[in-house]
């Protein structure tokens, strides 16, 4: 069993006297994996004080140097692909095979911001004052604070780590607890691959303690957050206090939609992946199906064989695409949510807890669909974050384009069609950051600007060129002959 420990200053730090906590593979919760360090109040001073003295020299090295050690870091990852795929699988659950594309997703990603640190960044105004030079630089904010959740333990970290160090920013990194080991994974590649001592830090614990702690150090400038949405506003007050940038991706509560004349045995394979791989813990997860009332029943015969076709499994397992839900507490609330529909509506699939030799010893749940509830009910409106679908039926577009509008939410939206007027209707009308058409709700190219509307972000976007408007600061510069 490994025993975690942060890493700060170039240093891998653990301490005897530390609390730790057993981390758990939710596949199989008799296997403990690891045990986590709960840091404290001065594990983050620490670790705030080196991404301090680091920024000094971080923010001067030229992008070429940056860019450099970045590559270093891709390759490195790359070549331990497998590795940290299997810890992926076994400490969140993640099935495999999506596991390694997320591995490989880093890797993309790592090389991309590796690219943009290379790239010209401001531009040359011109000045009213004859022969005056007038341009703008892009600066590094500072030292920032990233905290992430568990459920893309690489990917996240990453897509904020990565424009973060490309630009010249240090980092003090608060991973999920319960990815605290994948989070030592990826900081041993950064240090195998050169990491100069202090540019990223990571601290391990307790969101509610350190991660605190971490958006209130005056010593952080920017804090970047992915995670749920009543966290996400607690930071969100705390940063504006401060006067400090922050940058939050929240929940979802994402829709697809069906018109009659959509390839329907298609949406119904992109909807059942969408909605139930990896137990439908991705904030981007399809989590309603709203279906014109001409085709829902068959519609449903089709999501129903498609559905029953993805094989729940302990992640490890190579043929796993429906894994475990991460915890017991969120086994018990996505059984709660579940209860609640089958009370108001029409349970056509699953609904209860998965059993079976392989899965009585991890948190697994029947992949479930359910139909006839309002879409004003708790199960249509809040984020489950587990395998739970519920189909409404729409009397046409307009109708359907309301109803999957009537969220707090609007991270992602899919609708299946041909019919490029209703495409057309349906692109300006519909309240979502990210608008498919004719593909699932979760996949998104890692170099395309990723974010929601409403109360799914802070309205910025992450990835893509998006990035360098949170990540720099702009400073006018007029030289006057
Ligand atoms: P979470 O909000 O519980 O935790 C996220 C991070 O915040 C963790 O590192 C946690 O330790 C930390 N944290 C907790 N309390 C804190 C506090 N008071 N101050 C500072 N940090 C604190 O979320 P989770 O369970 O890890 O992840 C699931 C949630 O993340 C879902 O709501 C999902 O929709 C969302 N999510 C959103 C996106 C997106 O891009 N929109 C992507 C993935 C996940």
């Amino acid at each position: 069993m490994e025993i975690l420990a942060h890493y700060i200053a170039g240093e891998w730090i653990s301490s005897t006297s530390e609390e730790y906590k057993d981390d758990v593979n939710p596949s199989d919760f008799g296997q403990v994996l690891a045990k986590i360090p709960l840091g404290d109040e001065s594990t983050v001073q620490r670790a705030v004080e080196a991404a301090n003295n680091a920024f000094k020299g971080w923010k001067h090295t030229p992008g070429p140097g940056r860019a450099e050690f970045m590559h270093r870091v891709a390759n490195l990852l790359a070549q331990h692909r497998q590795d940290v795929a299997r810890v992926v699988a076994l400490e969140v659950g993640k099935p495999i095979g999506e596991a390694l594309a997320e591995v490989d997703r880093g890797v993309v990603i790592l090389r991309y911001y590796a690219e943009e640190a290379v790239h010209p960044m401001g531009s040359v105004i011109p000045s009213q004052v004859p022969g005056s030079l007038q341009f703008t630089v892009r600066e590094p904010v500072g030292p920032l604070g990233v905290i992430t959740p568990w459920n893309f333990p690489v990917a996240i970290p990453l897509w904020k780590i990565s424009p973060a160090i490309a630009f010249g920013n240090t980092v003090v990194w608060k991973p999920a607890e319960t990815s605290s080991m994948v989070a030592v994974h990826l900081m041993k590649i950064f240090a195998e691959a050169g990491l100069p001592q202090g540019v990223i830090n990571l601290v391990l614990g307790s969101g509610s303690k350190i991660g605190k702690a971490l958006v209130a150090s005056d010593g952080i400038r920017a804090v970047t957050f992915t995670g749920s949405e009543g966290v996400g506003m607690g930071i969100a007050q705390q940063a504006a206090q401060r006067n400090i940038k922050y940058q939050l991706e929240m929940g979802g509560k994402n829709a697809a939609i069906v018109l009659p004349d959509a390839d329907l045995r298609l949406a119904a394979r992109l909807i059942a992946s969408g909605a139930m791989r990896y137990a439908g813990q991705k904030c981007t997860a399809t989590s309603r199906v709203v279906v014109v009332a001409d085709v829902i029943d068959s519609f449903i015969d089709h999501l129903t064989e498609e559905v029953k076709a993805l094989p729940v499994a302990p992640a490890i397992d190579a043929n796993s695409a429906v894994g475990p839900l991460i915890s017991e507490d969120a086994l018990s609330k996505v059984s709660y949510y579940a209860d609640e529909g089958a009370k108001s509506g029409e349970v056509v699939l699953g609904g209860k807890r998965a059993q079976g030799s392989l899965l009585d010893r991890g948190y697994f749940f029947e992949p479930t669909v359910i139909r006839n509830v309002s879409p004003d009910a708790k199960v249509a409106q809040e984020e489950i974050f587990g395998p739970v679908l519920v189909v409404h039926e729409a009397k046409g577009l307009d109708d359907a384009i309301n109803i999957a509008n009537n969220s707090r939410y609007g991270l992602s939206v899919s609708m299946f069609t041909r019919d490029i007027n209703a495409i057309l209707s349906y692109i300006p009308n519909i309240e979502a950051g990210m608008v498919r058409v004719n593909a699932d709700t979760t996949g998104v190219d890692p170099h395309a600007p990723f974010g929601g509307m409403k109360s799914s972000s802070s309205h910025s976007r992450e990835q893509g060129p998006a990035a360098v408007e949170f990540f720099t600061d702009t400073k006018t510069v007029q030289i006057n002959p």
